[in-house]
């Protein structure tokens, strides 16, 4: 197979020991050793979010811990406001409508972070919202959002605040206990440096006060089966043995380094990934850009989904072309997790050529 340079907002590149742990033989999830492999990854994740909350582990992408972030805490034609920067505010409001919530979109320019004040605007016209959805890096757009601010808004109108952060833990701040922040979901194939398939989620008091009277129908994304198997260190349903197994090795490598250092190096090589686009010429798309990725609009004259396709096919870098109505204007150069810095620099020294190569002379 041909080299490749992974350089998408999800998946990220694997870490040696993750590779190496996922090619071990597989061992019971009905053991001990496999019990105290999960407890150690719980806690550990729990210094990764930054909460003593309970925090839980489902066999699925991302996508799977935000339903669960919906149907365990809401009851039909409960009211929600479901902030749109991206298509990640999308997906969470189309999931909010799919189990016929009453759902109130905060539509945000895309490129733009949802102004704090525009939320408590929102709130204070619609009564009774129950919870609002955020997202920490909206990733089609390269945007992170001031998740402090917004759970403060949404606690001062009686609503709890829930944030994707699967693209910005472990690469944006998120202190979710000393800010507030309610529930937390995230996913493994991001900053957290290992293949999809494993997705995550934790919830504060507040939030299980809501999931008592919660009616959504729900069944795989059950959080009260997750709590009761917990107590045994089980899962209600198999768990992804392997990836388990291999989330220790990238916990140990994150607490090594602690998450102060985590996030300034993720910021570092975001200041500088952004710094050498913008030498190239080249304009940056997010107005509060995230440290877990780089969007950048395609120059005029320069066919935006072929530079990423000869990126690709001539060298064997992938970059991340735009998504929904982005498709061709930007793409995205991601620098979270186990990216290195010449990594992006070969990247960015590439594009230099490739865009110098399509506008001579033009
Ligand atoms: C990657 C991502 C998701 C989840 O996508 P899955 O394909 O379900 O893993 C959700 N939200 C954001 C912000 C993401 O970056």
């Amino acid at each position: 197979m041909k080299r490749q340079i992974l350089l998408t907002p999800g998946p990220t590149p694997l870490p040696a020991e993750v590779r190496e742990a996922l090619a071990r033989p597989i061992i019971h999830h009905r053991t001990t050793v496999y019990q105290e492999i999960f407890k150690e990854v719980v806690e550990a994740l729990k210094e990764v979010f930054q909460t003593r909350n309970d925090l839980f582990i489902f066999t699925s992408s991302g996508t799977g811990a935000m339903e669960a972030s919906i149907v365990n805490f809401l009851s039909p034609e409960d009211k929600v406001v479901v902030i749109v920067s991206g298509k990640f505010g999308e997906r969470f409001g189309e999931i909010c409508s799919a189990y016929g919530l009453n759902t109130i979109l905060l539509p945000v320019t895309w490129g733009e972070a949802c102004p704090p004040e525009a939320l408590s605007g929102v709130l204070k016209q619609s009564k009774d919202v129950k919870a609002v959805y955020a997202t920490l890096c909206e990733t089609s757009t390269g945007v992170c959002h001031d998740i402090q601010r917004l759970t403060q808004v949404s606690h001062d109108h009686g609503a709890i605040l829930v944030v994707d952060a699967i693209s910005g833990l472990a690469a944006d701040p998120l202190l979710t206990d000393s800010w507030g922040v309610d529930i937390v979901v995230s996913g493994s194939q991001k900053a957290l440096m290992l293949p999809p398939g494993l997705s995550f989620i934790s919830v504060n008091a507040k939030a299980w006060e809501m999931a008592k009277g919660a009616r959504l129908p729900k069944f795989y994304f059950d959080l009260l089966k997750a709590k009761k198997a917990w107590q045994k260190f089980d899962s209600p349903f198999t768990p992804a043995i392997p990836l388990v197994v291999a989330l220790r090795e990238t916990l140990k490598r994150i607490h090594k380094k602690g998450m102060e250092k985590i996030w300034k190096e993720c910021a570092q090589l975001a200041e500088s990934t952004r710094k050498s686009v913008t030498r190239l010429g080249l304009s940056l798309f997010a107005k509060a850009p995230s440290n877990a990725l780089t969007a950048v609009l395609v120059p005029q004259g320069i066919d935006g989904k072929q530079l990423v396709r000869t990126l690709r096919e001539k060298y064997g870098i992938w970059v991340a072309e735009g998504q929904g109505e982005l498709a061709g204007k930007i793409f995205r150069i991601a620098h979270m997790g186990y990216i290195q810095k010449k990594e992006i620099d070969l990247c960015l020294s590439v594009l230099e050529k490739e865009i110098a190569y399509e506008t001579v002379g033009q």
